[in-house]
């Protein structure tokens, strides 16, 4: 394996295809991507910002036909709590980013072509292989992961009618730097969208490659077009865990619906945040405390094993009962008996539901890395 990121280029550079007609507008300069909220103008022989979608002099090649990285574990994990709980998903990822976050937990892979010190190797695999070790790994939803699956929209496209066709359901986990145009091709393949909402502050969009409007406006659009959409924010000590900038957060989203799951994660030390610590529990709780006053109903603290006791759990939001029980990332008792109701007083409960759960976690709550 070579770590030399001139090798990795050509390499990359073989495992492509052609951009979807709906993802580019030709002009007189180049090609315009519309893949992402950058809306890179890519001259020929040049690539775009994210590095993988390159003009070879006729085509916006775009990265297609192997995966970086591909793991079944629970669909907690993602995470989605309001989709298929209890069940495992198969997440598989690319290399590439259009952001460059200083705390990037998937930074090996997202960060490829950008930091020598990122080293993942691309594998070749074919889109039905993929749903097929999804169905031989029991597994109902897949999910573009781990890099930010924008940037590599048309090779997900492929995996995903390949999946849809055998009655999985697909997911992306993206950091919300869409466009319109990227939103409408990927929704007839992509029923479950996750977003990362990083901060309320452009400043510190900025300081990451991103612009936060372009996120809000994501977030909207997901909900017009019907996607089924939970949102994380990743609470980091002095970045962006301050009542001033979580209460606007937890205010937008109220704003558009109090259904929409929050989940608000702790921050661990990563890539080049060695420096910063862990994020203290309480300050978890007092995120939680702003969301639920915001008039969220379901917000879940994360990442900070057993210490945020039943707040995991999905209580119902009218006689708050326990719907759904979970420890960690398992669900310990689905009480659900019919689909999107509460067990005792019936009220709605928005998700994507099975009709027949399972009444715990069926996998094994190990992450199963398959390569
Ligand atoms: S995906 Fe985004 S960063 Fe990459 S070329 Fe397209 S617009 Fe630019």
């Amino acid at each position: 394996m070579s770590t030399d990121s001139t090798t990795m280029r050509d390499l990359l550079a073989e495992n492509t295809m052609p951009a979807a007609d709906d993802l580019i507008v030709r002009e007189a300069a180049g090609i315009r991507c519309l893949a992402c909220g950058h809306r890179c103008l890519v001259k020929p022989h040049r690539a775009g910002t994210c590095r993988v979608r390159f003009h070879d002099g006729e085509a916006l090649q775009t990265p297609a036909g192997y995966v970086a990285g591909i793991q079944v574990d629970p669909i907690e994990k993602k995470p989605f709590f309001h989709a298929y709980p209890g069940r495992d998903a198969l997440s598989f990822g690319m290399l590439g980013c259009d952001l460059h976050c200083s705390y990037c937990q998937n930074w090996v892979t997202s960060q490829a072509l950008r930091d020598k010190q990122a080293i993942a190797m691309p594998n070749r695999i074919g889109p039905d292989e993929l749903a097929e070790i999804a169905i031989a790994r029991n597994a109902p939803v897949v999910v573009s992961t781990y890099n930010e699956p924008l940037i590599t929209s048309e090779w997900a496209v492929q995996i995903f009618e390949r999946a849809r066709a055998r009655g999985l359901t697909c997911g992306f986990v993206s950091n919300g730097n869409a466009t319109p145009e990227v939103l409408r091709y990927l929704r007839p393949y992509v029923d479950l969208y996750k977003v990362d909402l990083k901060s309320f502050d452009d400043k510190h969009y900025r300081e990451l490659g991103g612009v936060l409007e372009n996120v809000l406006s994501t977030i909207e659009m997901l909900m017009e077009l019907g996607f089924w959409v939970e949102i994380v924010t990743l609470v980091i000590p002095g970045f962006n865990d301050s009542s001033e900038e979580l209460t606007p957060i937890a205010k937008f989203l109220a704003g558009i619906s109090p259904t929409i799951p929050w989940h608000i994660t702790a921050f661990h030390p990563d890539y080049k945040m060695g420096d910063v610590g862990r994020t203290p529990p309480a300050t978890l709780l007092r995120a939680y405390e702003i969301g639920r006053t915001a008039g969220l109903h379901y917000v879940y603290p994360g990442n900070v094993h057993g210490r945020v006791g039943a707040l995991k759990s999905t209580h119902c939001p009218n006689c708050n009962a326990v719907v759904i029980e979970r420890e960690g990332l398992r669900v310990k008792h689905n009480r659900m008996s019919q689909p999107g109701r509460c067990p005792d007083c019936q009220t709605e409960i928005p998700g994507v539901w099975e009709d027949q759960p399972p009444k715990r976690s069926t996998g094994s709550g190990i992450p199963m890395p398959l390569y």
